[in-house]
């Protein structure tokens, strides 16, 4: 199987050949550990996760590498704003490490209900200080660095190929640059490798240097550990296309002027998750974080199964019918799949036979032109629904294609035919009181919340009958 993926540096749908054969280094931008990962973010991870599965289902062995930014990420994207994990502790009145410490780890925890395999190596900034110290001399010595007002900033006007991967006009000013000049550039492109005078008070992140004592620019973290980890050139670089412009742009510039090659050969990005019609983003409040849905009664695979629905590089409108109809579509996955379990088949062992096996080809066919999940979990459903294919067969083949997918199916079972979940058990009751005091709005409006969760409601002469839809 050769996996087709949309290179960004080019803009074109390519065969996907690995520098070395069998393997693959990949390095994902992880998060800046300041706050919560919004479901957006995660959006991009469960991408880059369905990626790294592919490959492996392929047959290719992944080194995946994943920073986890703590420091020197300002609030915009450019070179202006508070450093993100500042502003965190000043808000939340911890210490930066431990808002880092406590953040880290909640990502983690997201990632794994999310069924999001980690990373081999999740490297942080701090850890790394001399490594990006290193590379910044390395560009001092080469002359693409010059030190003004303080802070060293990379000169873009000495890379020729700046704005390559964004396709930027480097003689023009750049699509939605940052909007604050900063006198000390010498082009409004140039960016801080290393501040040393921060116009922040309280900056408590900060390390000698041959440029006096201070931390690092943002971008220099991701070129340092990503050659640390996986050498000067590597096979594929991942984020979200908000990265395009400014920090992968950057990360290219510090990378390749270093070394004098060509650094990444693939880079992929994932589109935005939209909550009402905008970008979801941290800095502007408008966020929903994956422990909020599960207060709201889903499941984070419930999530997973909404994202496998859009192809990564379209945008993704959230809302709460499209999360309850993920659940639906989930739940109702995992109902086909207990059943067909329950006739004994020993799926696992078994080889997909004929009818299967087209199927599952078809998946993977789909899988390998870029990613194409939404139609091989289309298939999945139709294989489903297919009687001329064995039990033990669609069993065989969902389990195989499911190792992309990662929704788990082997192991996730549904709840027993006769058992509700206790929140709905909560809302018939409520719903038979309403109907006792003649509220029926209220109990309307119950039933049609039961409705959009998948649980029909029926009143019998015994009380009220539910099943699921
Ligand atoms: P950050 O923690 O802000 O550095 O972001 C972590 C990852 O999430 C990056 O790869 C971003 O490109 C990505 N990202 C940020 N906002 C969104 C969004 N609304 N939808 C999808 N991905 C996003
Ligand atoms: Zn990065």
């Amino acid at each position: 199987m050769t996996i087709q993926l949309f290179n960004t540096l080019g803009r074109r749908i390519e065969p996907f050949v690995p520098i070395i054969s069998g393997r693959v280094g990949l390095y994902t931008c992880g998060p800046t550990v300041w706050n919560y990962a919004h479901v957006g973010n995660l959006r991009t991870y469960i991408f880059e996760d369905i990626l790294k599965r592919a490959l492996e289902y392929a047959g290719l062995d992944v080194r995946h590498i994943m920073n986890i930014t703590d420091v020197g990420h300002l609030a915009g994207d450019g070179d202006d704003g508070e450093d993100k994990m500042i502003k965190g502790a000043r808000e939340t009145g911890r210490t930066v490490w431990e808002i880092a410490e406590h953040y880290t780890k909640a990502f983690f925890a997201d990632l794994d209900a999310l069924n999001i395999r980690r990373p081999n190596v999740a490297c942080r900034a701090t850890d790394h200080i001399d490594d990006m110290i290193a590379l910044i001399e390395r560009l001092d010595r080469k002359g693409f660095a010059y030190v003004s007002g303080g802070n060293v900033y990379f000169d873009t006007s000495k890379f020729d190929r700046y704005g390559e991967l964004a396709l930027l006009d480097r003689h023009g000013l750049r699509p939605g640059a940052r909007i604050a000049i900063d006198r000390n550039k010498r082009n409004p492109a140039d960016f801080v490798l290393w501040f040393t005078r921060s116009k922040f008070e309280h900056q408590v992140m900060v390390w000698d240097s041959p440029w006096g004592v201070g931390y690092p620019g943002w971008h220099i973290e991701c070129s340092a550990m990503s050659m640390r980890y996986l050498g000067e050139h590597f096979d594929i670089h991942c984020g979200g296309v908000d990265h395009i412009p400014v920090h992968h742009t950057n990360e290219i510039a510090q990378s390749e002027a270093a070394t004098g090659k060509r650094w990444v050969n693939v880079w992929l990005h994932g589109e935005y998750l939209l909550a009402e019609k905008r970008k979801m983003a941290k800095s502007d409040g408008n966020f929903l974080t994956l422990s909020v849905l599960v207060d709201r009664g889903y499941e984070a695979l419930d999530y997973r199964y909404l994202c496998l629905g859009a192809h990564y590089r379209s945008q993704l409108q959230f809302s709460d019918e499209a999360m309850a109809a993920a659940r639906v579509g989930r739940r109702k996955l995992v109902d086909r799949i207990s059943r067909l379990r329950e006739g004994g088949v020993a799926s696992d062992l078994h080889a997909v036979g004929e009818a299967g096996a087209r199927y599952l080809s078809e998946m993977e066919a789909y899988i390998s032109d870029d990613l194409g999940v939404p139609q091989a979990l289309a298939t999945l459903w139709t294989m489903l629904r297919d009687d001329s294919v064995s039990d033990a067969d669609k069993l065989a083949a969902a389990f195989r294609i499911d190792e992309v997918f990662g929704l788990d199916l082997a192991r996730t079972s549904a709840p027993a035919e006769n058992e509700l979940e206790k929140e709905y058990r909560d809302m018939i009751a409520e719903r038979e009181a309403a109907r006792e005091r003649k509220d029926y709005a209220r109990a309307d409006q119950l039933r049609e919340r039961l409705a959009e969760h998948g649980i029909m409601i029926e009143d019998t002469q015994e009380g009220t009958r539910w099943t699921r839809r």
